[in-house]
């Protein structure tokens, strides 16, 4: 019986860059980034390719195996010698009262946290695209780690792997490029990624995968350019002056020129669904004149809002909102027509919600700790 059985050969064309940034590090090939496309020439055969990707998916090992059962010895031995996996241990795993998963994965010189969250059939893992960040984002923990490094491709697929592994109900089917990280200031790994984690194996559908940017204008045209996935924009404020305090880069890329591209590819890719992010600060952004600048901002542009409470961290400046006040934004904004939902926080007792991820550890005595 052939291996390959079930497994549809891709429709989707292979994007260079994609591609080249699977391919190369330091003359190897970064296999996890590896389509069975990737795999089939080396390999010679697409059985082999399969029963190789099968195994990388289902076992997600450590180090390189001497043997692959459905891989010939000659070909694997040839392709072992010019590839390398990422050299990864799982150094924390805490679990929240409310099911969700928050996964510390030690890379070779780094460490990155990944979040499962379970959701009835639906599972999401969201993965970190950098060990720290760059962007200056004055409500965000990771922010207080400084910049760490662009994670490789293989490194963030192995994310979903370690995380899809720890699943005890579905196979998680989303991926959300919201953990640490800005993921535009590291495209082209983010696109591999993307490609191996859309590929047909573990095969996930790009509808179901959403980067998430702070806004970095020049990878979003690209990324619109070439990416079937989703892209959120985290906007925040519904002034440039609010929003330069809140994320200092919007004086480079400020809110109408963010808007302006999104309503652009909207009228060139009509099935395209946006999403607009917006964190909730209490007393800084919920003003009834900010739901109603909201609106008309997003005026002509297809977008979910997704409305955040602010998920405090020792350190914050900002004051999460009360419960009504979160609802009360929301409310607004469907009076104007707006689609929106709230996020409430999943796992914001682990710091495993969105922009808590700082490496945070709650100490035995109940201390929190900041390293990195
Ligand atoms: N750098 C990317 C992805 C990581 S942050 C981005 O900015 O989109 C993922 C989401 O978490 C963003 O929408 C961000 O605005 C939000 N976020 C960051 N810090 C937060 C916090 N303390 N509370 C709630 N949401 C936060």
């Amino acid at each position: 019986m052939s291996l390959t059985r079930g497994v549809p050969r891709p429709t989707r064309p292979v994007r260079p860059d994609a591609r080249a940034a699977a391919m190369r590090k330091d003359g190897g090939l970064d296999l996890l980034a590896c389509t069975v496309a990737d795999l089939e020439g080396p390999l010679e055969s697409r059985t082999r390719a399969v029963a190789l990707r099968r195994f990388l998916i289902d076992e997600t090992p450590r180090v390189l195996p001497s043997r692959v059962s459905g891989v010939a010895q000659s070909a694997w031995d040839r392709l072992r010698t010019a590839s390398f996996l990422p050299t990864w241990s799982e150094v924390s795993r805490t679990a929240s009262g409310d099911g969700t998963l928050k996964l510390a994965v030690g890379l070779d010189d780094a460490t990155v946290e990944t979040v499962l969250i379970p959701t009835s059939g639906r599972s999401t893992v969201c993965v970190s695209s950098q060990a720290g960040c760059t962007r200056r984002c004055d409500f965000c923990a990771t922010a207080r780690l400084g910049s760490g490094r662009n994670l490789r491709a293989g490194e963030i697929v192995l994310q979903y792997l370690v995380a899809a592994s720890a699943a005890t109900d579905s196979t998680p089917r989303n991926v959300v490029f919201m953990g640490m990280g800005e993921p535009l200031d590291n495209l082209a790994a983010v696109l591999a990624a993307i490609r191996a984690l859309t590929d047909v194996l573990p095969g996930l559908s790009p509808r179901h995968v959403t980067v998430s940017t702070a806004g970095v204008l020049p990878a979003m045209k690209r990324f619109l350019a070439v990416s079937d996935a989703n892209l959120a924009l985290s906007l925040n404020a519904t002034t440039d002056a609010v929003r330069t305090r809140l994320m200092p880069h919007n004086t480079r890329w400020p809110i109408a020129a963010l808007l302006g591209l999104l309503r652009e590819a909207g009228e060139r890719q009509p099935k395209r669904r946006f999403f607009v992010e917006y964190v909730v600060l209490s007393g800084v952004n919920d003003a009834h004149d900010d739901a109603r600048r909201l609106a008309e901002l997003l005026h002509g542009i297809d977008a979910q809002v997704n409305v955040i409470p602010h998920n405090p961290f020792p350190g914050s400046p900002y004051v999460a909102p009360e419960r009504a006040d979160t609802l009360r934004f929301q409310q607004q904004l469907k009076a104007r027509g707006v689609k929106s939902i709230v996020r409430w926080p999943r796992g914001a007792d682990v710091a495993g919600a969105c922009g808590q991820l700082a490496l945070r550890h709650v100490g035995q005595a109940g201390t929190d700790r900041l390293d990195g």
